[in-house]
Order: C-alpha cells, then structure tokens, then sequence
C-alpha cells in the first residue's frame, strides 16, 4: 500500500497582486517518494513551490504537511515543520564560508555536517572556502547540505541541476536517490531533465496555466501527454 501523504494540497489558489497565477493545484508527496512537479515556462511551478513555503499566500485550497494545516503559518515555521526548500538560483551566502553555511542552517536532527560531506564529498574538501568562490555544482550541493542541515521530512528543489556539467549533475541526481531510499524524505522535484526525472520520480503532477491537469504515477506520463503538456 502506498504509505500516507506527508504532502497534500487540494485546489490551491494564489495571486500576485491582482493576478491570478493559480487556479487549483492538487498535489501530494509521500515519504520516501519523489512527486515530480512538471510543465512548461511559466505554467505556475516556482509560484505553487513559493506558496507551499508560504512565501506567497494561498487564498483558497487546502495544504496539509504530516495532516497539519500550512495555511496562515508564516515561512519560518513552515520550513521549522519540516519543509526544506533548495530555491532556484542556488541561493548561498557567499561572504561565509562553507561551513558557517552549513553551521547557520543546522536544526537538531539526524543531519550534520558529516552526513552531508557522506551525501557530496567534495563539499568536505572546501569547508574554509567562501561559499561565493564555490562552482556552481558545489554551490548546488551546499544549497541542498544546507536544506538537509534543517532536518526536514519534506525536501523541495526547484531546478537544482539547471545550468551545471554532466558530471556534476549526476551527481546531484544521485544524491536525489539517496536521500529518496536512504533518508526516507518525501521530495518534491522541479527539473527539465524528463529522462532524469522519469528514472527517480513515483509520481508526476502536470500543471498548465496555473492548474494541475494530470497526475499520476510517473510511468502513466505517455510521449503524448509530453507532447501536449511539456511540449517535447
Ligand atoms: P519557469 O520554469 O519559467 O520558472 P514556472 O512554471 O515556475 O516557470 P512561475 O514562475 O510559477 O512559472 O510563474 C507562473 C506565472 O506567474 C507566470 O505567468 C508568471 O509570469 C507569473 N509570476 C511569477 N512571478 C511573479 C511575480 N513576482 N509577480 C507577478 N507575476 C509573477
């Protein structure tokens, strides 16, 4: 049996201002799988991942994590109930090392630096580096170490192999299935790669002009729903 949803969200709405951006999200994660979160530019996949943070607020729907109402909470507590998010753009501050990136994240938990440097050990060669001085691989992997230092159940990466080498990127989709079958964390996945994303992900979730039109399991997405949806 399928184990129960640690994330859910039912007809979820959010606006910017007075524009809609979506209009009836549904979307679950469960432990230990990976929901990939699917669609073309600018289709509502970075603002439904925002409203999850409630970063931006949800003005109708449900979003329940572990059966816990996430509506109304400010994002501090979202990310203290376990929500970790590896935003677009591998946001690191890059004045402090890596390290004391690591070390300002870090919440009680099974994760700490040496389970991270398990997960990338090439982050454990530049522990004293200033994480700007970083590749863009190795800013990528301290962005998702320092989403691990939280301890969260839930793990969130938008784009997290966007723009990096192949090399790098295999890497980063390796730890990706790590920490699905090792760590046990339900992940919520934005990518370009379909091949990647169709080798990890359980399940897949379509989303077209701010609405999620198809979900299912992710060996259910056929080259015509790619096609239609994706356009590839
Ligand atoms: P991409 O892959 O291009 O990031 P996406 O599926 O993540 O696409 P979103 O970034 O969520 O798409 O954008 C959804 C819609 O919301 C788009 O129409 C976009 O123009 C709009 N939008 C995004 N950010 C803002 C903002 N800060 N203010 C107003 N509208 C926005």
């Amino acid at each position: 049996a399928a184990p129960p949803p640690l994330l859910d969200l039912r007809g979820v709405t959010a606006l910017y201002g007075h524009s809609q951006a979506l209009f009836g999200v549904d979307l679950t994660v469960r432990a230990g799988q990976v929901t990939a979160l699917m669609g073309r530019n600018g289709m509502g996949k970075t603002t439904t991942i925002r409203t999850i943070c409630r970063l931006l607020p949800n003005r109708a729907g449900e979003m329940f994590l572990d059966g816990h109402d996430l509506s109304g909470l400010p994002p501090h507590r979202v990310a203290r109930m376990g929500v970790g998010l590896v935003p677009e753009g591998r946001r690191v501050f890059a004045p402090l090392s890596v390290r004391d990136n690591l070390v300002a994240a870090a919440r009680p938990g099974a994760w700490d630096i040496k389970g991270v440097v398990a997960l990338f050990p090439r982050l454990g060669e530049r522990m004293g580096q200033g994480a700007g001085t970083l590749s863009g691989g190795e800013q990528q992997m301290l962005a998702i170490g320092r989403a691990l230092m939280t301890n969260p159940r839930l793990l969130i990466l938008d784009e997290a192999t966007e723009g990096l080498a192949p090399t790098v990127r295999s890497e980063i989709w390796q730890a990706i299935g790590r920490l699905k079958q090792d760590a046990g964390l339900g992940i919520l996945l934005v990518d370009k790669s379909l091949r990647e994303l169709t080798a990890v992900a359980d399940s897949a979730v379509v989303l077209d002009k701010g609405r999620s039109v198809w979900a299912g399991p992710m060996t259910g997405l056929t080259a015509e729903h790619a096609a239609r949806w994706l356009g590839v």
